[in-house]
């Protein structure tokens, strides 16, 4: 019998494609909603989702046949992997799909934050021209504290480099040493990577070890004029004590792409003209998409082969 595919979410036409042509039946529904896939789940052996569904131990319990749930990104936490793992169900990510795209986001972030490039934009539309106030800052010889050396943090380390940044990484792991070779890494704890970066960028999964990892206590490690970047999930962050550090001037400035609630709902963030925001945009690239379905749908031909 065909494996049946569920798509709970959309993805480039990429996957759905080559799981056919593999010979499995697929059912495409981007839209479905959390009530219809714990009705429907039962028919498919297969969960393929991004981030907006949640596959909670309610649905994993309800979907009989399933043994493959699989993630067309990096971040597992919208998957309750206990469940999977009490039912046998494996879950497979795309690790390295997003990582030139979160990368190449945070630069923009930092880029931004140097030269108040939305600020800029924003009294250019409301008619001003307000150059005095708008001299920035260049990246140039500033150090990087980068949080998590990863697929992400090592590309944005490398990014970071040709922009003669000198990179600084704390990670709970070894280091890649090619990677620290390579752009020079100064390798510290975490309290003195915030206390000497002029940016800080996070590149560490949601756990419960990194749950407001970044609080008031640390906040307060950092130079007056650093800025935060969070391109990895929100949580990590203590977005009450980021705000009151911000407001008090003891930060120079924070880029955020993921929050603690998504969309955020009415942050007193935004009244902030030194915080930068965008809607969990990291791998929102045609070319990350494509990346991430296509090595899921060849992740899923080689299960069924039993080559993986
Ligand atoms: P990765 O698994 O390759 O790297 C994560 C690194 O964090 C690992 O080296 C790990 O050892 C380290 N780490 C774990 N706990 C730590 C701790 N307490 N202190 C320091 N380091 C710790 O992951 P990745 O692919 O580089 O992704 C990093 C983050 O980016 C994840 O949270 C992921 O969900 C997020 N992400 C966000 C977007 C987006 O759209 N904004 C897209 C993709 C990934």
């Amino acid at each position: 019998m065909a494996q049946r595919v569920l798509v709970c979410d959309a993805v480039d036409g990429i996957l759905p494609k080559i799981l056919k042509d593999n010979g499995m039946e697929v059912n495409y529904k981007p839209e479905v909603t959390q009530d219809e896939l714990l009705r429907i789940a039962k028919q498919y052996d297969t969960l393929v989702v991004r981030s907006r569904t949640k596959v909670t131990a309610e649905i994993i319990d309800s979907a009989k046949d399933c043994k493959i749930i699989a993630r067309v990104g990096v971040g597992l936490d919208n998957i309750d992997q206990e469940a999977a793992k009490l039912k046998g169900i494996r879950v497979i990510n795309a690790a390295e799909g997003a990582m030139n795209a979160v990368a190449e986001l945070v630069m923009s972030l930092m880029l931004s934050l140097a030269r108040h490039v939305p600020r800029a934009d924003r009294t250019m539309r409301e008619g001003v021209w307000e150059k005095k106030g708008l001299k920035g800052t260049e990246l140039k010889g500033k150090y990087l504290g980068i949080v998590g050396l990863g697929n992400i943090g090592q590309r944005l380390g490398r990014l970071a480099r040709a922009f003669n940044m000198n990179i600084i990484g704390y990670d709970v792991v070894p280091i890649n040493p090619e990677f620290a070779q390579e752009v020079g890494l100064i390798k510290t704890d975490l309290g003195t990577l915030l206390q000497s970066s002029d940016y800080v960028s996070l590149h560490v999964p949601l756990l419960e070890s990194t749950r407001y990892m970044i609080n008031a206590e640390k906040l307060s490690l950092m130079k007056k004029t650093a800025c935060l970047i969070n391109t990895s999930r929100g949580g990590i962050i203590d977005e009450a004590a980021l705000y009151t550090a911000l407001k008090n001037g003891d930060l120079g400035g924070a880029a955020l792409d993921v929050f603690e609630t998504e969309p955020p709902d009415n942050t007193p963030l935004s009244n902030l003209d030194n915080v930068v925001m965008t809607p969990h945009l990291g791998a929102q690239t045609v070319e990350a998409q494509k990346l991430a379905a296509h090595v899921i749908a060849e992740k899923l031909v080689q299960i069924e082969r039993g080559v993986i």
